[in-house]
């Protein structure tokens, strides 16, 4: 039945801390014990009801959570010995009959608002949308995607969109794609191991030989978009903001966490 993909997921408030006494910390009211186990138990339970593969595209700012969850998710399926391997910036874990698949994508908070860039963990050394597109369109191997658009204060407005209309693959809701003439994409922007593709998409080929090429490919279909329980609401928005907002740079200041 496809694959079901959510190109855009967090998985955690901070992978970037850990504890004072080393336990890795998750985030407020957000910490498995277990976490490459839980990543995979969650992709294994869609792809169980479903009968499809799962690709998560997990995306970070300006910490190591992509590359950090990804080492540990091939560190922990090698321990279980669960076949796992890396190709062409894709992880792939084989459990049954169905696949997990991880891509890495940054999400950059640009001058002129957010973007996604899918394909990779690299930064980019300026904020300015214009170099970011060109860059991430120049390397092949990254998708350009944006996320809350037309969200005040984080999201790009629709006229700087327009204005780089070109180097966008797609942008998240159906209303500005048809406007700005793009595809659009739904993703879920989860915090949580089990908010993943809670909003997500069924893409009908996926090809791991060139995974951006073929996802930048089945985005220009229309992909009817996909919603799993639970969904995020008032509740685990609230939860967020206070975890990154006022707990964590609190308990930073207060050296109770810190960063590792
Ligand atoms: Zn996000």
């Amino acid at each position: 039945m496809g694959t079901i993909v959510d190109l855009h997921t967090h998985v955690t408030d901070h992978w970037d801390i850990i504890r004072r006494n080393g336990k890795k910390f998750f985030g407020l009211f957000n910490n498995p014990t277990e976490i490459p186990k839980e990543i995979l138990l969650r992709c294994s339970e869609l792809q169980n009801s479903l009968g499809s593969s799962t690709l998560a595209a997990i995306v970070n700012f300006d910490d190591n959570r992509a590359g950090g969850l990804f080492d540990e998710i091939e560190r922990f399926a090698e321990s279980a010995k669960i076949d796992a391997k890396r190709k062409s910036g894709v992880l792939a874990v084989r459990f049954g009959s169905s696949t997990s698949y991880f891509i890495q994508g940054r999400e950059i908070r640009t001058t002129k608002g957010d973007v996604l860039i899918v394909g990779n963990g690299r930064d980019f050394p300026s904020r300015e949308p214009e170099y970011i597109f060109k860059a991430a369109r120049g390397d092949g191997d990254s998708l350009v995607l944006i996320p809350h658009l037309g969200v005040p204060v984080i999201g790009m407005n629709l006229t700087t969109a327009d204005k780089y209309r070109e180097f966008i693959d797609a942008v998240d809701g159906r209303e500005y794609a048809d406007t700005l003439k793009v595809p659009s994409f739904t993703a879920s922007d989860s915090h949580t191991i089990k908010h993943m593709f809670s909003k997500a998409q069924i893409f009908s080929n996926f090809n791991l030989d060139s995974p951006v090429v073929s996802l930048r490919d089945a985005l220009k279909n229309y992909n009817k978009p996909y919603q799993c329980k639970p969904k995020q609401g008032i509740y685990e928005m609230g939860r967020h903001l206070v975890s990154s907002c006022l707990y964590t740079p609190f308990m930073l200041k207060r050296g109770i966490l810190r960063r590792g």
